[in-house]
């Protein structure tokens, strides 16, 4: 069960936001780890509208001697403001045993980022969008792509024109929904 993250007042703004989350998991049932955080992100009633990539198999960035990786992207509306919707991916990444004690770029059961939030570019101790990896990491910009090839993001451009130059081995579309 996943709670709703408390509104601050006066934080949030009324309009519903198009923003899109970067999912990854190489722990436990990789694939079932990636359907649960789908399911909690539709459950929040401040989420509206989740539509979910292909799933992804992918060789580790960072440290080689971990397991292949499951990523995929979706997109969603929301009202809640930048900061609150951090809160709720890392509560969800909680609620799927997510431990940060771990080397940078180490095995997880569930990783859940903020690539995009409508067009917004912010810079806060806390968060950076556009996802500074979202440019150049194949594992983000297929299944980006998949959901709006003719998204552009801000400060990096078309992503059918990034994905074109990304490195394209290592990575393989399942033929799973999530
Ligand atoms: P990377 O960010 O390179 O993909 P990672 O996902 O392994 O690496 P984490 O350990 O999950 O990194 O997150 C580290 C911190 O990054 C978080 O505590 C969070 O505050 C910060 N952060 C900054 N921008 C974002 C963002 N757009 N989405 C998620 N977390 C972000
Ligand atoms: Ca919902
Ligand atoms: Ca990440
Ligand atoms: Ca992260």
């Amino acid at each position: 069960m996943v709670n709703d993250v408390a509104k601050v007042p006066g934080e949030s703004s009324n309009d519903s936001i198009l923003a899109y989350v970067a999912l990854g998991c190489n722990l436990g049932d990789r694939y079932d780890n990636l359907k649960s955080a789908v399911d909690a992100l539709q459950a929040l009633t401040t989420i509206t509208q989740v539509q979910a990539s292909s799933v992804y198999e992918t060789s580790p960035m960072g440290p080689a001697d971990q397991p292949d990786y499951l990523n995929a992207v979706v997109s969603l509306q929301t009202r809640l403001a930048p900061l609150e919707l951090l809160d709720a991916l890392q509560l969800i990444e909680q609620q799927h045993g997510r431990t940060r004690d771990g080397e940078r770029w180490g095995p997880r059961t569930l990783d859940l980022d903020l690539l995009l939030y409508a067009e917004c570019v912010i810079e806060s101790p806390r968060l950076t969008v556009p996802h500074p990896g979202i440019a150049d990491r194949s594992f983000v910009l297929f299944p980006l792509a998949e959901l709006d090839s003719e998204l552009v993001i801000p400060d990096k451009g078309p992503v059918a024109a990034l994905k074109a130059q990304c490195q394209q081995f290592g990575i393989r579309r399942l033929n799973s929904l999530l």
